[in-house]
């Protein structure tokens, strides 16, 4: 039988098997379940996305030698409270904590970093060349609110470099997160502070606390609070009733020694000679305890920063707080710093360290987002380059067998075995924009051959199955 005669009729159930499940309607007796709240399903037809961040991770990741490194989802809960403060809104409000089955309390990790050292110290990578550079990709959780760009499950890609300190190590991860956003075409900022030594950030908070006390009727309920236990996320603070207070706010930068300001200043030096753009952040504090020195946020590029960039680092003793930028309150796609006393914090020896961290919800939005604007920027399926058509039961078994021969020999076809008429399969490789189409039906299977079909031309022609593999890679131009 030739590959065109073969057209079994097309039966209903297969046809409605293609269309998209409609809900299923439940049994009256039976509970249903949904999603919880704040979570959500990553489905197939977001994959383009993910993908297109993982590869460029990945990427990044092997040309600037980081290693891969995944910690459990679930740890001691006292390790993310020493580390990340307990006047944090994490600590305070957002961590998942459980009491384990020995009565051990843990907690679902909220963020990488923590997690990171805490493996740094019990794997005695300390040990190793110093700095060791890993990345992660992981889901973190945090018990927030729900909102657009908040869940309580979220993934983050981290890269941290721990065991030395030099401006280059935060320059270069700052670069990481801007060749990430570049790597899929998304025009993107560097908001940056300081937050310098804990001496001089402790007597920026004494003076910080003394402005806001002195406009304490002004403030909001929280601020009150923030004012004894936390006084730097003050500063994070965008009720409107707190903005006047905070402009007119002493600005860390005018804090910090010579050391850190020089520190900061070579810092600012690298960006200007990597180009990457860059706006001055005064009350750019971050909402963990832990970080000292530099401190930077990631933000859909605007007009501050392009104006900024390579206008040079501010020249030292000057108070780098000429351009205050306004984040929006959820709008920030990354952020990361320096966080030299988190080590030692932990149990270890002294040793510095950096990292950044990227929400890939909030990027994959962003850039869904800015994709409505320019269409040539979105992200497509794989592509396939050719598709086999079967036709029937006996095509199916030899046709799943060339199918696995194709995929060792590298070639990539698209195929779907529950399609049966032939004209549905031509019109999917079509849809596919496929070069050529292999067919195999009743007469091919007896025969051991094969059909390809040149979709342009519509020409066909009969090939042994043998050399299937050498016709195609001719036709592709992959021999
Ligand atoms: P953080 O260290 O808290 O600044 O988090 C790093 C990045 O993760 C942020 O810049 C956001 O892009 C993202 N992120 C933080 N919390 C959430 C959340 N609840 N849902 C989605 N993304 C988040």
């Amino acid at each position: 039988m030739s590959a065109k005669k073969s057209k079994p009729a097309e039966k209903k159930t297969a046809k409605s098997a293609a269309k998209p499940a409609p809900a299923q309607p439940a049994e009256k007796t039976k509970k249903t379940y949904g999603v919880l709240r704040g979570l959500h399903d990553i489905l197939p037809r977001e994959e383009k996305y993910w993908k297109k961040y993982y590869r460029a991770a990945q990427g990044l990741a092997e040309y600037f030698q980081f290693g891969r490194i995944e910690t459990p989802v679930l740890e001691e809960a006292g390790l993310f409270v020493r580390s990340i403060g307990r006047g944090t809104d994490i600590v305070e409000k957002e961590m998942y904590l459980f009491e384990d089955r020995d009565g051990t309390k843990v907690a679902l990790r909220p963020e990488g970093t923590a997690a990171v050292v805490r493996a740094y110290l019990s794997n005695g990578l300390w040990n190793q060349a110093q700095p060791v550079k890993v990345w992660y990709w992981e889901p973190m959780f945090r018990h927030e609110r729900p909102q657009a760009g908040r869940y309580r499950q979220h993934y983050q890609l981290g890269f941290e470099t721990l065991g030395v300190k030099d401006p280059a190590v935060d320059a270069e991860l700052m670069l990481m997160a801007y060749n990430l956003y570049a790597a899929v075409g998304l025009p993107v900022e560097m908001h940056v502070n300081s937050l310098g030594a804990p001496e001089e950030r402790e007597r920026y908070a004494a003076e910080l606390v003394s402005h806001y006390r002195s406009k304490r009727s002004y403030l909001c309920e929280h601020c009150r609070a923030r004012l004894i236990k936390n006084p730097l996320r003050l500063l994070d603070c965008k009720e409107e009733q707190c903005q006047p207070v905070k402009e007119s706010a002493p600005q860390l930068i005018d804090w910090l020694g010579e050391d850190s300001k020089g520190y900061f200043m070579k810092v600012l030096e690298f960006l200007d000679e990597l180009s990457i753009p860059y706006v001055l952040s005064p009350y750019l504090v971050r909402g963990l305890d832990y970080y000292t020195h530099t401190v930077f946020e990631i933000y859909p590029a605007a007009s501050g920063a392009a104006e900024s960039a390579g206008a040079g680092a501010p020249a030292a003793g000057e108070t780098a707080g000429a351009k205050p930028a306004a984040p929006g309150s959820q709008s920030a796609l990354g952020g990361g710093g320096r966080y030299d006393l988190l080590i030692e914090q932990l149990g270890g020896k002294p040793t510095p360290a950096a990292g950044v961290a990227i929400g890939l919800e909030r990027a994959i939005s962003e850039l869904k987002h800015y994709v409505e604007q320019n269409p040539s920027l979105a992200p497509t399926d794989d592509k396939y380059q050719i598709y086999f058509a079967q036709l029937g039961d006996d095509a199916k078994r030899q046709g799943l067998r060339i199918i696995d021969q194709l995929r060792s020999s590298g070639i990539k076809p698209a195929f779907n075995f529950f399609k049966n008429s032939l004209k549905n399969q031509l019109e999917t490789a079509n849809g596919l924009k496929v070069s050529y189409v292999v067919i195999l039906g009743q007469k091919e299977v007896q025969d051991k051959t094969v059909i390809i079909r040149d979709m342009e031309s519509g020409v066909q022609e009969i090939v042994d199955q043998k050399k299937l593999e050498a016709a195609l890679k001719r036709k592709l131009g992959l021999s």
